[in-house]
């Protein structure tokens, strides 16, 4: 792969694809969170610093039959002038004359986004014609967008293709392939992997790939009820895959059999109604009363999970332990987040996916206590199942 670090950017015009694809406030049109500028930024500096100029390329939201006001990356012009320090130029369509011309007379240290990607089908759909296109704004690709490294869309993965000489990964995505294999394949024992969120559909692959490389397993969030529903529990009226009983109880036999510890939440806080103001109690989460539905696991829970994480000197965490959305529920999750931080601090390697974990980890004031926060929820959870990256892929090719 060639080095982004030894690069020669002098004079050159880089294609760079980020991932600014931040929440806006609806009526304002304001950046509310600027995260994923912010990690864009070391990159795109480093080549204005080094006599390049840049050409920005992303996607926003998820427009549908071309473009749409409320997906225009032009409303995010102030923010990204404001973190870059200069004026960023824009183009209303990232391909067509204006944008070429655009482009063509950038000069060293100066920078141009692009309209949104995706207004155009070809993007999603990995068009080569459009990735040929798009090829013509630079001299040299460089892609950082790790949160959409999963994708084999047409800036993403065939874009590459145009450049074989001169394409590498960012800054960005390279700390998140760097943090991402020290857990995958340099993970210090014992490792720990915390799984949560609403459905075992969407953690299975991960889960059954963590079982050759962790030591323990926490599950916990809606997924555990189907667990305990394999294992013949009464879980109410708590989120349950039917069909997927079968595949938790070839889990847990699999597990026993390869001496991964798998644990589930003994206990969990149980309500009347999925609302924050529901009358709550706590139960054992294999005896939920009919109509109680589980949304947190329970102070027993919390307690026992917390020993192995902290007794752990690696940890991967990838969804809530609860609905920690609501206050009622948010103890589990806040719970693990101290966990994590305090087995950090006590020198373990953490590892926060994407998504539900990084927000609960920043909603607690705990971001900067762990080893790293990654900045792609879909993407990281591919890597962890073992699929290969497209637009990774595509860099290495
Ligand atoms: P995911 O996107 O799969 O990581 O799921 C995250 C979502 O799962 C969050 O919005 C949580 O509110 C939700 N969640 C976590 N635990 C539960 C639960 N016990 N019951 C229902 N939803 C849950």
């Amino acid at each position: 792969m060639i080095s982004f670090h030894t690069y020669d950017f002098q004079n050159k015009r880089a294609i760079v694809r980020v991932d600014f694809n931040v929440p806006i406030d609806k009526n304002t049109g304001e950046v509310t969170d600027s995260k994923r500028i912010a990690a864009a930024l070391p990159t795109i500096q480093h080549i204005l610093n080094k006599g390049g100029s840049v050409v920005l390329l992303s996607h926003f939201g998820r427009p549908k039959n071309g473009p749409q006001d409320i997906f225009s990356l032009n409303q995010i012009i102030p923010k990204v002038s404001e973190m870059i320090g200069s004026t960023v130029q824009f183009s209303n369509d990232c391909i067509g004359e204006d944008a070429y011309s655009k482009s063509q007379n950038l000069r060293p240290g100066e920078v141009l986004l692009l309209e949104n990607v995706r207004f155009h089908d070809e993007e999603t759909n990995g068009d080569m014609v459009f990735a040929e296109n798009l090829s013509r704004h630079g001299d040299c690709y460089v892609n950082d967008a790790f949160g959409a490294a999963h994708r084999a869309h047409a800036s993403t993965t065939q874009l590459a293709t145009f450049f074989p000489n001169d394409k590498m990964p960012g800054l960005l995505m390279q700390a998140e392939i760097q943090n991402a294999r020290k857990v995958l394949m340099e993970a210090q024992k014992p490792f720990t992997a915390i799984v949560g969120g609403a459905k075992v559909s969407d953690k299975v692959l991960i889960v059954e790939n963590l079982l050759n490389i962790a030591d323990h397993i926490i599950i916990g969030g809606g997924m555990a009820y189907t667990f305990f529903k394999a294992k013949e529990g009464h879980i109410g009226a708590s989120l349950c895959e039917e069909d997927r009983i079968q595949k938790c109880i070839e889990i847990l036999d699999r597990a026993s059999s390869m001496g991964v510890q798998i644990h589930l939440p003994m206990d969990s806080i149980v309500a009347d109604q999925f609302a924050a103001d529901a009358q709550t109690d706590t139960s054992k989460s294999d005896e939920i009363p009919a109509t109680w539905m589980g949304l947190d696991i329970g102070p027993e829970a919390i307690a026992s999970f917390s020993e192995v994480i902290k007794q752990s000197k690696t940890i991967l965490w990838n969804g809530p332990m609860g609905v920690f959305e609501m206050k009622a529920f948010e103890q589990g999750t806040k719970s693990m987040a101290f966990a994590v931080a305090e087995a950090t601090k006590n020198g373990a390697f953490s590892l926060i996916g994407g998504g539900d974990s990084a927000a609960a980890v920043q909603l607690f004031g705990l971001s900067s206590e762990v080893s790293y926060v990654s900045t792609g929820g879909g993407a990281l959870l591919e890597y962890f199942e073992g699929k290969a990256l497209p637009g990774l892929a595509a860099l290495e090719a």
